[in-house]
């Protein structure tokens, strides 16, 4: 090999990767940007202002730590999720880090490791296999049926033939838009065992109004880890706040492998702050969901493969060169993600404006194919 093959001294198996991300476009180059699940509606004014009072009060602290344990913002937390699906969850039942990806990197780091297997189901949320590499756990992968849901003697056995110590279960799935039926995520449950089933409601807030909350299991469960974030629905990307309710005990084994004082005093004041301001930021989900379902409704139309979403974003298809119709979308400034399976491509529910301009440009495109 030659030096340059050998510089810097990377982890072998790190070597010539990439880091993840979607190609993140200016305004310029994008006007329209569906292609990050954000929300597209920004926090009021009356929100940002009281965002920004709470930061400028933690401002003149900061020469000390903040909080280890955030305990304003775990008991917010908690009694936000008590009021989103969930109920008797405590304090003690909730951890937080900067957004749910770093909840789930922590998850690996205590209950993952060398000698120990994370499960989950593809197509599913493409950080999943990093996080096992990076805290050396093996990564096993099961299937999905062709309409992405699960088949449950398929997911049962093998659980019970791997053995996992985590199951990572999005629901709604991404990029899917998939949800999981509870008896789904209960069977799971009593197939892991010892191990966690770690159902990432990133989307939950989303769900369709027959759709429930694996919140509601928490209490027959006690290896049933529920993530959330305040990255989608809450409109609160920026903020990097994610969270889980479990076991206390499982919340309280996440703090062995915590970076020490991980959630600025800056962060818990703004997601506190913002979660005073809940049922403002969340006040155009039900717009968004609709707009998601005449989506979903007016692709269909189309002639094309829509899989059915419970999330604030659309996985349709299937075209022969999708990168072509990236591109031509692009060319007309609209930004979506291609990913999923070959064929497929996934676009976040904007504006209705936003979602005209690329109903304009998806028509154009594909007249010219
Ligand atoms: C967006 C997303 C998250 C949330 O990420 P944050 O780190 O909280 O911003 C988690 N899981 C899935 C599947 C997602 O798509």
């Amino acid at each position: 090999m030659t030096a340059a093959e050998t510089w810097p001294p990377l982890r072998e198996e790190l070597r010539g990767l990439e880091p993840y991300g979607a190609p993140q476009l200016s305004l310029e180059q994008a006007p329209v940007q569906l292609n990050v699940n954000e929300n597209p509606y920004g926090p009021s004014e009356a929100c940002a202002a009281a965002i920004a009072r709470a930061v400028g009060e933690a401002a003149s602290s900061l020469n000390r730590y903040p909080d280890r344990e955030f305990v304003a913002l775990r008991g917010a937390l908690a009694a936000y999720l008590n009021a989103s699906g969930g109920s008797d969850v405590t304090p003690d039942m909730v951890w937080a880090a900067n957004g749910s990806n770093e909840v789930m990197l922590q998850l690996l780091q205590a209950f993952g490791g060398p000698g120990r297997r994370a499960l989950s189901f593809a197509p599913t949320y493409s950080m999943y296999p990093e996080y096992a590499r990076d805290t050396i756990t093996e990564w096993v992968v099961g299937h999905r049926e062709h309409d992405f849901t699960l088949d449950l003697d398929h997911a049962r056995s093998l659980v019970e033939e791997v053995g996992p110590s985590v199951v990572l279960l999005p629901s709604p799935n991404n990029p899917t838009g998939t949800a999981l039926p509870h008896d789904a995520i209960g069977v799971l449950c009593e197939a892991a065992g010892d191990g966690l089933v770690v159902v990432d409601e990133a989307y939950g807030e989303f769900r369709r109004t027959d759709t429930p909350s694996a919140l509601e299991l928490l209490p027959s469960h006690r290896n049933l880890v529920v993530t959330r974030t305040m990255s989608k629905a809450f409109a609160l990307a920026g903020g990097r706040l994610g969270y889980l309710a479990a076991d206390p005990a499982i919340a309280d084994a996440i703090r062995v492998v915590r970076l020490p004082y991980h959630l600025s005093a800056v962060t818990q004041a703004a997601a506190l702050a913002a979660l005073g301001h809940a049922d403002e930021l969340l006040a155009r989900v039900d717009d968004l969901r609709a707009e998601r379902d005449a989506t979903v409704d007016w692709l269909r139309a189309r002639g094309l493969t829509v899989a059915d979403s419970d999330a604030n974003f659309v996985l349709f298809g299937t075209f022969a060169d999708r990168h072509a119709v990236w591109q031509g979308l692009l060319d007309r400034g609209v930004l979506i993600r291609e990913t999923g399976p070959a064929g497929w491509l996934r676009v976040s529910i904007g504006t209705p404006v936003e979602m005209g301009q690329f109903r304009t440009a998806l028509t154009e495109v594909m007249e010219e194919l």
